[in-house]
């Protein structure tokens, strides 16, 4: 019996993507670490990615990281958003690094860590124009000083994040400052960092064509991974699969209706005003799935149908290729946001496949 709706994953997919990249970015000096928290640290994919040979694993949340040490994976895990105060404890107990941009934090995860008998890695963020997290470039030497002196803590490397909040592109001048960076605190301070993290997913177009990557020597990937598509523009990596985790909803109502609205308009359930266009009567199905599982905005559905809308728990779809049955399956392909969503939704399911299928329309027996 299989339910819907349904996250099917193709695990060899996500290893061949995963090996793809680690291949393509070894060739440039470039390890990559596995972004698990659109996955939500599901011990099933990150396996798979650690078979495609990602070095280590990276997750925003620390209930991801801790739920992989509880499934027994071994891997080094970086928690890749600043530690909350409140979770330091937590941080320390379950992951080897972490990204940070606070020497409050740092100082506390060091007397914590010192507490525990144990050793703290951390990766000291930097702002190069995305304006999310990080220190100012002339703040950074002063905060490695301090960082130095604290004991239980290994200064490991810098990074920095861009594309997420504003869209800044990583280029040769924005890597190239972080590489300059590294190399002044080296020298000021007589050390080496081992780990240069240059960003996400949407570092890839980059990372592959620049002709001097510098000193950018890891990248934190979890789009291109488990969707085979870099974070600037979208567009397909080459050699990658973009189906290799695919969304099953089904259909529970399907009529021929007519397109025009009938009565007067006010907000909609979202609170928003519905572009009513009048386009005839079409074939309009109903799929048990909303927008507390998905986001709409990037669901691809199938040739020859279309997404008209979404309520917190319908889906409209139209279908020039004659009307779906009652019961059938539509598979989706996704992008980033709907993924996370239905990831998180306890309303949807996981398949796990070891080998491919082909995505599309499937009738109901
Ligand atoms: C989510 C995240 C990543 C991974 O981003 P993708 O675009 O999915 O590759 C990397 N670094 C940080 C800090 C993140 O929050």
């Amino acid at each position: 019996m299989m339910f819907a709706p349904r996250l099917t994953v193709d695990l060899g997919k996500i290893q061949h993507n995963a090996a793809t990249l680690v291949d393509r970015l070894g060739k440039r000096g470039i390890f990559v670490t596995a972004v698990t928290k659109a996955a939500l640290g599901s011990p099933e994919i990150v396996r798979a990615m650690l078979r495609g040979g990602v070095a280590e694993l990276g997750d925003s949340r620390i209930e991801n990281i801790e739920a992989m040490r509880n499934a027994d994976i071994a891997a080094p895990m970086t928690l890749i958003r600043s530690p909350m105060l409140s979770q330091v404890d937590r941080v320390v107990a379950s992951a080897d690094v972490s990204l940070n941009s606070e020497l409050g934090v740092i100082r506390r995860l060091s007397a914590v860590a010192k507490r525990a008998g144990r050793k703290h890695g951390v990766i000291l963020m930097v702002e190069l124009g995305d304006r999310r997290e990080g220190l100012m470039p002339a703040d950074v030497k002063a905060a490695v000083r301090e960082i130095l002196s604290l004991p239980n803590i290994d200064l490991k490397g810098l990074g920095t994040n861009l594309a997420c909040l504003s869209g800044v592109s990583p280029d040769d001048a924005n890597m190239g400052k972080l590489s300059v960076l590294v190399d002044e605190v080296e020298r000021a301070f007589s050390i080496h960092l081992e780990t240069v993290s240059g960003g996400n997913s949407a570092n890839l177009i980059w990372a592959f064509k620049s002709e001097n990557t510098g000193r950018i020597n890891n990248l934190r990937l979890g789009e291109s991974i488990l969707l085979g598509r870099e974070a600037l523009n979208r567009q397909v990596v080459e050699g990658l699969h973009t189906d290799a985790i695919t969304l099953v909803a089904e259909v529970i109502e399907s009529k021929v209706k007519p397109t025009k609205p009938d009565g007067a308009l006010a907000q909609t359930a979202l609170g928003t005003y519905a572009a009513a266009k009048d386009r005839g009567n079409v074939s309009q199905s109903l799929l048990a799935i909303g927008v507390q599982d998905i986001d709409p905005a990037a669901m691809m559905p199938p040739a020859g149908t279309e997404i008209i809308g979404c309520s917190s728990d319908h889906l409209v779809l139209t279908s020039s290729i004659g009307n779906l049955d009652v019961g059938a399956e539509v598979t989706f392909q996704l992008g980033y946001s709907a993924l996370l969503r239905a990831m998180t939704s306890p309303f949807v399911t996981k398949e796990f496949r070891p080998a491919s299928v082909v995505a599309g329309l499937r009738k109901s027996a």
